[in-house]
């Protein structure tokens, strides 16, 4: 018999179940975003961006969660690569001043957050060269992504040497969906050739709310039916079955599903040949309008849902449209999902607009009583809470809950299950 690779592991990292600090981190391309947690009590001890990484004034933004309120500390200097942002934050965390630890020994691993695993990926997994070499593999389907994802894993195993890391991806939580919700209807060669197919993202929140929806429920992960909807301005729906997604709404990219805060969510695929021919944009440009300058921004001209109500309290007939199209897009998945599980114990708000609109969440659940849904106006009226609150009439057949999503201490618990 074998004996469990983590053994040798655990000789070599002295990681004997005692990993207290974990340090997460998010590397986009000019961004480096990081939290520090105490794992022993769940905590985040700090946390901030670098930004603008290259620019001639990077921005540093470092929140220290000690004492009764978090303490902004807010730095404009040059920060010229990821490596030097990195070392900086390395700085900002063991100073006297700004610091929470004494110094680096204190790190005990790192989380990153990669975007794309591909199908290579349907866990999150201690990190070596193999590892790199296939989420560099994966690259062509997130070449926003992974590559900045990457070198943030490269630039803190120089600087972190000998702790575990750990890739904890986006779409991981969405290999469950079987062969039917993940392909798309082109010819089967395109899948086999090109790894066309659905992978869906936001899954470590998909996955965060899921479990906190269970706990709440007092039900096991693996026996509980929901459906989860992250709302921010990136929006991607859910449907998880005991506790396994079975689909979701996000496709091969982040593009596609609900309409977003600027992006177009589904549409017919026509229609980009013939914009193409009928605007003379090239493929780049066309590609910016379906990202960054369609949604509710294509709309109404606003992304934010703040400015999208004031706009429509003062008379916007597009801000009008664009709140009834989001809500009846988000209603449409709710449909749809309820279908594709058949029996379901609650709906998950969460993100941005899911935490704090109200009105959105009415919308997107009006006229639903005959699926067993049916909100209580006063519950929804709570629009500012850092714990979980349900908006459901106690008549209603299925729950309906607000639960704060919180990405990076799902990533900090995956470090802990697979290195614990
Ligand atoms: P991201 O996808 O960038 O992580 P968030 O989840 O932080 O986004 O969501 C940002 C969006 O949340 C904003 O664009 C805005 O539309 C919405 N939002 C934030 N606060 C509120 C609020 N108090 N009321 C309504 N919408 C809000």
């Amino acid at each position: 018999m074998g004996l469990n690779p983590f053994f040798y592991f655990n000789l070599l990292f002295n990681v004997t179940g005692d990993l207290m600090n974990i340090l997460v981190i998010n590397a986009g391309s000019s961004s480096l975003k990081y939290k520090l947690f105490d794992m022993k009590q769940s905590l985040v001890m700090a946390g901030g961006v670098v930004e603008r990484i290259g620019e001639a004034a990077s921005l540093i933004s470092h929140t220290v969660y000690q004492g009764d309120l978090p303490r902004k500390i807010k730095l404009a200097e040059p920060v010229k690569t990821h490596e030097a942002a990195m070392h900086r934050v390395v700085s900002l965390l063991i100073d006297p001043e700004t610091g929470v630890i004494e110094d680096m020994s204190h790190i005990d691993a790192v989380g990153h957050r990669v975007v794309q695993g591909g199908e290579a990926f349907g866990q999150s997994i201690l990190i070596d060269d193999r590892v790199k070499q296939a989420i560099e593999d994966n690259n062509p389907l997130a070449p926003l992504h992974n590559p900045a994802n990457l070198t943030g894993i490269e630039v803190a195993g120089r600087i972190f040497g000998r702790v575990p890391h750990v890739a904890v991806f986006d779409t991981e939580f969405h290999q469950t969906m079987p062969e039917k919700a993940f392909l798309y209807a082109l010819p089967y060669s395109f899948y086999e050739t090109h790894r066309i197919r659905r992978y869906g993202f936001h899954g470590t929140s998909h996955k965060y709310v899921s479990t906190q929806a269970a706990r709440l429920l007092g039900k096991p992960i693996e026996a509980t039916n929901l459906i989860s909807l992250h709302l921010g301005n990136g929006c991607s729906v859910c449907a998880v079955k005991d506790g396994a997604c079975i689909d979701t709404s996000m496709g091969m990219t982040p593009l596609a599903g609900v309409m977003m805060g600027t992006r177009t969510g589904d549409m017919d695929p026509a229609i980009i040949g013939y914009l193409l021919e009928q605007t003379g944009l090239d493929i780049t440009e066309l590609d910016a309008v379906l990202n960054k300058k369609s949604g509710l921004k294509g709309i109404c001209g606003s992304n934010d849902l703040r400015d999208i109500h004031e706009q429509a309290a003062g008379g916007s007939r597009r801000a009008v449209l664009a709140l009834d199209m989001f809500s009846y897009q988000i209603k449409k998945y709710i449909g749809a999902y309820m279908a594709a599980l058949g029996d379901v114990d609650t709906l998950v708000f969460t993100a941005g607009v899911g935490e704090n609109d109200e009105i959105v969440r009415l919308k997107a659940c009006e006229n639903l009583s005959v699926f067993g849904i049916d909100i209580d106006l006063e519950k929804n009226k709570v629009i500012r809470s850092a714990d979980p609150f349900h908006i459901h009439t106690p008549g209603s057949r299925i729950q309906v809950w607000v639960i704060p999503t919180n990405e990076e201490l799902q990533i900090a618990n995956d470090v802990v299950e697979l290195l614990g």
